[in-house]
């Protein structure tokens, strides 16, 4: 009997990535995508960036160019999934009688936004950030001389705030904590980030909430918790997403804070695999962990596509991220939720730095501010000779950290 074949659910960045990676290692049978965004998968990070300028278009985003799915056979199919019976091994599709029969079923559907739960949050005018649309509909009010409020500063709330200023618009930020990515990267880093706004021109309300969006008929002003009101023409709300899981529910699947996989993106359910954001992995090095960045969702969307075709190897990826803001780039490699020291080498002040995030003495993730490279590319790069301190878990002191004669290279076999 001929195989079922694979189903993936979810069209972005790692349902993409895994479709191509059954090709390329040469999977025969039946390849379906199915997602419910339009257009083929591509990466998000210009929606907040380059493409919300007007500085390039996404060809250099797509997975692949749209005709190659058609020319390598993986049907894209624009639906919307809305249930996985693991018994029958069928995909069932939203609006349709006809289930989709498979294999092996990998669930990619990524994240949704968080709507912020106050009074007004659904008055038009209070717009969030995802997909390709949401990007439009911003684009569209972020005209020069308007006025926008900015909620959380997080990645896509501190990029949006620097996008928009570039674009001419007055820019007001609501941050929880001390400033932009604080939650992230540290206080002392979050400082940093809320000076480099506020001298391009955002207002910047620290340590405060929005606790009301109002208007008549449309967002006209934000309150805070502070009793800060604030005018504006929108507001884009950067408030984070949660795991897409419905697919999964009422499955057997095991869910907690997304869909619950060991090293090589297996659930408890055989043939069911997740990968990308909305997976929450046994990782080798981190535990459990789930993700929320573009490199991940590509690698372990590749890996998920090579597991299902019966390889071994555990997804041990270091986990990296960047975020561009003005002329400001930051990366990131590692993972950190929480950590007892961060050392720095460099300079805070003089905005130029690396840092070091330790746990009992160990490096649990290195973070660059306009230095160290691309921890992924550039091979003489210092954030990338970094990579083997957070792989190895090296223990190391602080002052070695923060001289600058040591030789990163060094320390981390
Ligand atoms: C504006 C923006 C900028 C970003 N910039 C950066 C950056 O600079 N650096 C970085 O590291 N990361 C960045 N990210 C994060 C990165 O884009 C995500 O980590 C990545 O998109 C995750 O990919 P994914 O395929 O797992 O999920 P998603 O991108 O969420 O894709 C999942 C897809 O599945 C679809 N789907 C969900 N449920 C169903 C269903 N039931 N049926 C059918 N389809 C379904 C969704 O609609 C979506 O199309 C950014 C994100 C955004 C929004």
């Amino acid at each position: 009997m001929a195989s079922a074949g694979i189903v993936i659910i979810g069209a972005g960045m790692c349902g993409g990535n895994a479709a191509v990676t059954l090709r390329e290692e040469g999977y025969r049978e039946r390849v379906v995508l199915v997602g419910d965004e339009p257009g083929a998968p591509f990466g998000r990070p210009p929606l907040s960036k380059t493409y919300f300028r007007d500085e390039e278009d996404l060809t250099a985003w797509m997975v692949k160019p749209a005709n190659w799915y058609e020319e390598n056979d993986v049907e894209r199919l624009q639906a919307r999934v809305e249930a996985i019976d693991t018994q029958a091994r069928e995909v069932v599709l939203e609006g349709s009688r006809k289930p989709i029969a498979f294999d092996r079923v990998l669930i990619a559907s990524g994240g949704r936004n968080l709507r912020l739960a106050v009074p007004g949050a659904d008055l038009p005018g209070v717009l969030g950030l995802r997909t390709l649309a949401d990007c439009e509909a911003i684009k569209e009010v972020a005209v020069p001389g308007s006025h926008a409020v900015v909620v959380g500063m997080g990645f896509i709330g501190s990029e949006m705030a620097a996008s928009l200023r570039q674009r001419g618009v007055r820019v007001t930020a609501v941050v929880s904590g001390v400033g932009p990515l604080a939650r992230v990267l540290g206080d002392a880093v979050g400082s940093v980030m809320a000076a480099i706004h506020r001298e391009k021109g955002v207002e910047t309300l620290v340590d405060d909430r929005v606790v009301a969006f109002m208007g008549a008929g449309r967002v006209e002003r934000v309150l805070t918790s502070r009793g800060a009101i604030v005018q504006c023409d929108f507001a884009v709300t950067g408030t984070g997403i949660e795991p897409a899981v419905a697919v999964a529910r009422a499955s057997g699947i095991a869910i907690d804070d997304g869909i619950m996989v060991d090293e090589r993106c297996r659930t408890n359910v055989a043939a069911v695999y997740a990968a990308g954001d909305v997976a929450s992995q046994r990782h080798p090095i981190f535990g459990r962990v789930r993700v929320e960045h573009y490199n991940n969702a590509e690698r372990q969307g590749r890996a998920a596509a090579r597991s299902m075709l019966g390889a071994t190897e555990p997804y041990d990826d270091l986990l990296s991220f960047w975020s561009d803001q003005y002329e400001h780039a930051v990366e990131y490699v590692g993972q950190a939720p929480r950590w007892d020291q961060f050392v720095v080498r460099g300079s805070l002040e003089q905005r130029r730095l690396l840092g070091f995030y330790l746990g009992a003495g160990r490096v649990l993730a290195v973070m660059g501010l306009n230095r160290g490279g691309d921890p992924e590319l550039d091979e003489g790069g210092e954030l990338f000779a970094a990579k083997a301190l957070v792989r190895n878990r090296v223990e190391v002191s602080p002052g070695v950290l923060e001289d600058e004669a040591t030789d990163l290279r060094g320390l981390g076999r």
